[in-house]
């Protein structure tokens, strides 16, 4: 089949911010292009598990609408369970997933994406050097596919792609603690989030985290997945901590998620025009677990690389340049990120030397100038 006779150049599974941003790209430079989201879209759409906590750089790169913030924040407060605290400056927000993720998915409809939702992918096969996909609710052709259905993508388990080491898994859980404003401002303060950390008596590679939305607390909770014993009781050892059984006392449970977060990369990124992008290529900050910014610049770079090889007659070199040029950008950092995890959480030593630190400095900068 010629190109010109395929249904689209683009097709994206998953309309979270890597598959969101890489349409938008790709309309924007003329492909045709389709995202498939198995949910519905907006605030009837499914509860996703996040943090939400999103840096103000972020926010003034995508002019996020001030009436979709959940709330503002001035600090990450830093718990270390032994009692020892400090404090981060850096200005961010946090927002609902659904509204963040709609507020992507409309940026990408207004560049000319066809956007179907409430349409999961049942299978994709190449074929004479082009893609078949089918979904619930309709078979197409396309000459691209990007995989941004997240950690455990269905797109890459159906291509037969290598998953992610256990040693790249963290296992989280997440409450969403309805509460008031008032709580929120004495408990917690009114603008800032706080983290919790402790290697020999709490969390042995991870950390759990109060991040206040506007009358809601996220209660969440992350432990690389092979060291997890049991996941309620060591959920329920941090709800027990003083200053978070305090901050929950006058909130009521709404809703209870397990969820996975891919702290390194997968095997491969890149195959036969598949481009794994965000969590279903791993591309997340190691230590923070910190992945909407980095979804999106993924798929970015993405369709960026497919015009650059496309235009260079070079589409033998996608796979190198699409690495290349995400190094370049910043995977190189968060490949270092990776290395420097092992180290930070060796012990509670390593782990406090880690916090003083980042009281002060960016993690990037800690890691790049080795200062540990
Ligand atoms: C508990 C938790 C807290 C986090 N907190 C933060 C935080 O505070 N800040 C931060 O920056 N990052 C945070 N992250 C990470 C962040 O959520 C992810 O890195 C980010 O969502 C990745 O975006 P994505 O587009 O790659 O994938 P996703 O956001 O996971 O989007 C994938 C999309 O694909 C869709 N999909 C899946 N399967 C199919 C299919 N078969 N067919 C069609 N569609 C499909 C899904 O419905 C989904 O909408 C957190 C993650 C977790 C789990």
């Amino acid at each position: 089949m010629e190109d010109s006779n395929l249904d689209f150049d683009v097709f994206i599974i998953g309309a979270g911010p890597g598959g969101s941003i890489a349409g938008r790209v790709a309309a924007e430079n003329g492909y045709k292009t389709c995202i498939i989201e198995k949910e519905v879209i907006g605030d009837k759409g499914r509860y996703k598990a996040c943090g939400g906590a999103i840096g103000w750089e972020l926010v003034e790169e995508i002019d996020y609408p001030e009436d979709k913030i959940s709330r503002s924040f001035e600090s990450l407060e830093l718990h270390h369970v032994d009692g020892d605290t400090g404090s981060k400056k850096g200005k961010g927000i946090t927002i609902w997933r659904n509204v963040f993720d709609k507020f992507l998915s409309d940026m990408a409809l207004n560049s000319g994406v066809t956007l179907k939702e409430n349409e999961p992918l049942i299978h994709i096969e190449k074929n004479n050097g082009f893609y078949r996909i089918n979904t619930n609710k309709g078979k197409y052709t396309a000459k691209y596919i990007i995989a941004a259905d997240g950690a455990t993508s269905t797109t890459l388990k159906i291509l037969g792609w290598p998953y992610f080491t256990k040693e790249n898994i963290v296992l989280t859980i997440t409450k969403e603690m309805k509460t008031s404003k008032e709580n929120i401002k004495n408990k917690l303060g009114d603008d800032a989030i706080h983290a919790f950390f402790g290697i020999e008596s709490f969390i042995p590679i991870g950390y759990a985290w109060l991040f206040p939305k506007a009358e809601t607390i996220t209660v969440g909770w992350g432990n690389q997945i092979n060291l997890v014993k049991n996941s309620r009781s060591e959920f329920k050892k941090f709800e027990n901590l003083p200053f978070v059984k305090n901050s929950l006392i006058d909130s009521k449970l709404n809703i209870y998620k397990a969820h996975l977060i891919p702290v390194g990369l997968r095997p491969k990124i890149y195959e036969n025009n598949v481009f794994a992008v965000g969590d279903a290529g791993g591309i997340v900050d190691p230590i923070s677990g910190k992945g909407i910014p980095y979804a999106m610049m993924s798929g970015q770079i993405a369709i960026e690389t497919i015009k650059n090889c496309e235009k260079r007659d070079k589409l033998d070199k996608l796979g190198t340049l699409y690495e290349k040029n995400l190094d370049r950008r910043f995977l190189r950092v968060l490949k270092a990120k990776r290395i420097a995890r092992d180290q930070i959480f060796k012990n509670d030593e390593s782990l406090k030397r880690f916090l003083s630190l980042w009281e002060k400095y960016r993690s990037s900068e800690i890691v790049m100038k080795r200062l540990l």
